[in-house]
């Protein structure tokens, strides 16, 4: 297992996230919903120029699945996954995301307008999850990766296994707190009502696993 640690923008932003009082927090599915829908929008343009990859729009899809015993929300996609250089460079360098332009975050700016103008992409999960998982596996590699973090401190990865391309992200929710109820993200209904809400445009099936009871 390799511990690793953010560059100074990403911890700042992490900090951020994490002690975020934004009201706005269930934005973090939008986020992650339109990560996995470019994951797989990313296997198409491979598949133009690659005849070694075959896309099937039919076969792709996001899963969200709720486990309300262990507290844990999982977002899962058959995108391109990435590689251990990849996760390190995406999701352990915040220069490497698109969405947000520093500078600004330099500047003394609100933490309501840095959320809501430029969205934050990964690192909003922080703002509902206190542990976040990233099980991958590239479409040009047999080995999955897993990804882990608690906060700004760092990170870590090690080897990890998986069937098929993709991307399991597993977020572990905080604690309900008096002016925060985060026990809502486990909620099929509250669920099936974000993703409406807000990822409606999204192009691939979003399914939903509940446990039958
Ligand atoms: P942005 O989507 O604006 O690039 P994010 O913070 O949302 O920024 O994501 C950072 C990067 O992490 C993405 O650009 C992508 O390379 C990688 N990433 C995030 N989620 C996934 C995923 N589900 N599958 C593959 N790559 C992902
Ligand atoms: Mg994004």
């Amino acid at each position: 297992m390799k511990n690793k640690k953010y560059n100074a923008e990403t911890e700042r932003l992490m900090d951020l996230m994490i002690n975020s009082i934004y009201t706005n927090k269930e934005i973090f599915l939008r986020e992650l919903i339109s990560n996995a829908s470019d994951a797989m929008d990313k296997m198409y343009y491979i598949a133009l120029n690659d005849d070694n990859v075959k896309f099937n729009h039919e076969d792709y899809y996001i899963r969200i699945t709720p486990d309300k015993e262990k507290r844990t929300i999982t977002i899962e996609d058959n995108g391109v996954g990435m590689t251990e250089d990849e996760l390190v460079e995406n999701l352990g360098t915040i220069a490497k995301s698109g969405s947000l332009d520093f500078k600004k975050l330099n500047e003394k700016n609100e933490e309501h307008e840095i959320i809501g103008q430029f969205g934050v992409g990964f690192y909003s999960a922080f703002m509902v999850a206190d542990e976040i998982s990233v099980l991958t596996r590239s479409y040009k590699e047999d080995e999955a990766h897993i990804w882990k973090s608690k906060g700004a401190k760092g990170y870590t990865i090690e080897s990890g296994k998986k069937d098929s391309h993709g991307t399991i992200i597993t977020l572990h929710l905080k604690e309900n707190s008096k002016d925060e109820d985060y026990d809502k993200y486990l909620d099929e209904y509250k669920i099936r009502e974000l993703v409406s809400h807000y990822s409606n445009y999204i192009s691939y099936p979003i399914k939903m696993e509940v446990e039958k009871k």
